[in-house]
């Protein structure tokens, strides 16, 4: 249980009760803290110190998994703790939410030979939340500050990993965000039982108190310009991420309490953080008691399914046109998922929403798997005369997502686009054909994971010191 959650509880209390549960939940927590420990200890010293360290080879941010293990096993957290954060600006954030089947413990060679895998995701989030709970982790102090600034559009992972890397060697930093609050997608996106959103705020925290600062509802391209930025700034990052939901064009796709994913997320985040949600409370967009559909395979529709069933929906079935093994979501999630009791219908397609004005139930298609197309995956084709109904009161489309145009959001030809919209990069130092101007993250890769944000983040920020560095010899030069 979170620290803050047991001061919620503390505060609430009347006084001589206060004080006896008070008790009471510092013995949990002492336990608790002490079963997490031994936990910790007893999974790092399973790491076998193997010659080719195959985690921190598939971890994107070649993290010094071996060694943080080694520390943590021999009770040295303090050092774990930085050398985790040595090559990663949110470690705690990767140890909840990373898909750890799909990249370190993956690849981990205990798990290879049978023996099941190192828990790293959870020795790494157990060391940084020590490291936060210990009052180990600082704002950046910097000795002297820099009179060059960068301007950074987009507060995800990519923008605050790049902000904090540059912040430390002392640049002027301000983060443009046209959201309320920052974090991006770990705020707004990711549901907060995968990931916590205090410990999100806690991070923006701290940078704030690193002298960072941020500039929140302000969109660029309409709340202020590229060029006005550029004129204010020696360079600029676009970490702006990947929001335009793919649609599903079918009959009665316009009929009321059809929503797309980020729509239902963001409701349910914000309701989370204490806001007043207008469409949360008059109950549009609250899943309680309702029939619920989601369409879609990948980890957004599982975070649709598995927010639906936290909020009491009334049943919660998943629509995806290919089967189990063709899905793309992580295969943990569907299982956590169906723990949880939703319905997964394979080989699904819906053909037409029906209802008056709102949905009231969807007409679906049955799916076999044909022949592989151009990807390499087998493409789902119709069953003939396999049609069937399914009752619904909300359906979320949650079917990923594309870049917005950016181009023309941002008034400028010369940020040139893939065919897929994403920003084009010079790959070697990630600069944008504009000069000065870089970019990161989703709106390079197209949507991605926070780890592979962070390592963009991280590595464009080394370019932009690189490009600054020449920019002020060229000043003393030309002086
Ligand atoms: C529902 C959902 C669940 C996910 N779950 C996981 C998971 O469990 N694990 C995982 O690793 N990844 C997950 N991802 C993917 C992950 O969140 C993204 O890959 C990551 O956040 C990308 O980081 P980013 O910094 O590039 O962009 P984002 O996090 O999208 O941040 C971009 C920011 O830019 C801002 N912005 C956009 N346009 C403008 C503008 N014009 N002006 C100003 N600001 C602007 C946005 O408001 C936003 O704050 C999930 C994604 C979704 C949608
Ligand atoms: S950052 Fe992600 S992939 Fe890397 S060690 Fe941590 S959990 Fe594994």
């Amino acid at each position: 249980m979170p620290d803050k959650m047991l001061k919620f509880v503390k505060i609430d209390l009347q006084t001589p009760i206060k004080r006896m549960v008070d008790k009471r939940l510092d013995d949990f927590n002492e336990i608790y803290n002490e079963f997490i420990h031994e936990k910790a200890k007893e999974q790092s010293s399973r790491c076998s110190q193997c010659g080719v360290p195959f985690c921190q080879i598939h971890c994107p941010l070649h993290n010094n998994i071996p060694d943080w293990l080694k520390l943590t096993a021999e009770g040295r957290l303090q050092e774990a703790q930085e050398l985790a954060h040595s090559t990663n600006n949110m470690p705690e954030i990767c140890g909840r939410i990373c898909p750890q089947d799909r990249l370190c413990e993956g690849n981990c060679v205990i798990e290879q030979s049978g023996h099941g895998t190192v828990t790293i995701g959870s020795v790494e989030k157990y060391i940084t939340d020590t490291a936060w709970n210990k009052g180990w982790i600082k704002p950046i102090k910097i000795s002297k500050e820099l009179k060059m600034s960068v301007g950074i559009i987009g507060s995800g992972p990519a923008g605050l990993s790049c902000a904090e890397e540059l912040r430390k060697l002392g640049y002027k930093i301000t983060i443009y965000d046209r959201y309320d609050r920052p974090g991006g997608l770990l705020i707004y996106g990711i549901p907060n039982f995968k990931l916590e959103k205090f410990v999100v705020e806690r991070r923006t925290n701290l940078l704030k108190s690193s002298g960072i600062k941020f500039q929140q509802n302000t969109e660029v391209g309409k709340d202020i310009s590229l060029e006005e930025l550029r004129k204010k700034h020696d360079a600029i990052l676009i970490a702006t991420g990947v929001y335009k939901a793919r649609e599903i064009n079918l009959p009665g796709s316009n009929l009321k309490n059809i929503f797309p994913a980020m729509e239902f997320l963001k409701a349910s985040n914000k309701k989370g953080l204490g806001d007043k949600v207008e469409d949360f409370d008059n109950g549009i967009l609250n899943s309680e008691n309702k029939d619920v559909v989601v369409v879609g395979g990948g980890d957004t529709a599982m975070d649709c399914v598995r927010t639906a069933v936290r909020q009491n929906a009334k049943s919660v079935k998943c629509l995806y046109r290919r089967d189990r093994e063709n899905m793309p979501g992580s295969a943990r999630e569907v299982y956590n998922a169906e723990e949880e009791g939703v319905e997964f219908i394979w080989l699904s397609n819906p053909k037409q929403f029906v209802g008056k004005n709102k949905i009231s139930s969807v007409i679906v298609e049955k799916m076999k798997l044909g022949k592989p197309d151009f990807s390499g995956r087998r493409r789902p084709e119709p069953v003939v005369n396999s049609q069937f109904e399914i009752k619904v009161d909300m359906a979320i489309k949650a079917l990923g997502f594309d870049p917005e145009n950016l181009p023309k959001l941002f008034d400028n030809e010369n940020l040139l686009v893939s065919e897929w919209g994403t920003i084009k990069i010079n790959y070697k130092n990630m600069e944008t054909k504009i000069p000065g101007v870089f970019s990161a993250g989703d709106i390079v890769r197209g949507a991605s994971l926070v780890v592979w944000a962070i390592r963009d983040g991280r590595d464009a920020a080394v370019s932009i010191n690189k490009y600054l560095e020449l920019k002020r010899e060229d000043k003393i030069i030309a002086a």
